[in-house]
């Protein structure tokens, strides 16, 4: 796993420069460096969200069958929260343009 860099001035994100840049809710960040505005490539994203729907997937399905009680599904909620979140700015890479999230 590796941390996105800038395409313009091959700056190396920090981890917490790009969980700032990840968890933006805006379509665009900037390089910290050389502030081009810098766009997370359709891969990166499709591949955030389908490990976000994964995760989901199997707490919904297999948590209830683990017949846990409500402390530890509060404590298995959690760790997954924290992973998520340690893993999201190392899910993203950027690009100078705006991808197209449907390619016609
Ligand atoms: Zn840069």
């Amino acid at each position: 796993m590796k941390l996105p860099t800038c395409p313009n001035c091959q700056h190396r994100f920090t981890w917490r420069e790009a969980y700032h840049a990840a968890a933006k809710t805006k379509r665009f960040t900037y390089c910290p460096n050389c502030q081009t505005t810098l766009y997370p490539t359709a891969n990166s994203l499709t591949k955030s969200a389908l490990i976000l729907a994964i995760l989901q997937l199997v707490l919904i399905i297999f948590l209830p069958s683990l017949n846990v009680s409500i402390g530890i599904a509060i404590l298995i909620l959690a760790i997954y929260l924290v992973v998520f979140v340690l893993y999201l700015p190392f899910g993203y890479r950027y690009k100078e343009y705006e991808d197209s999230l449907f390619k016609l």
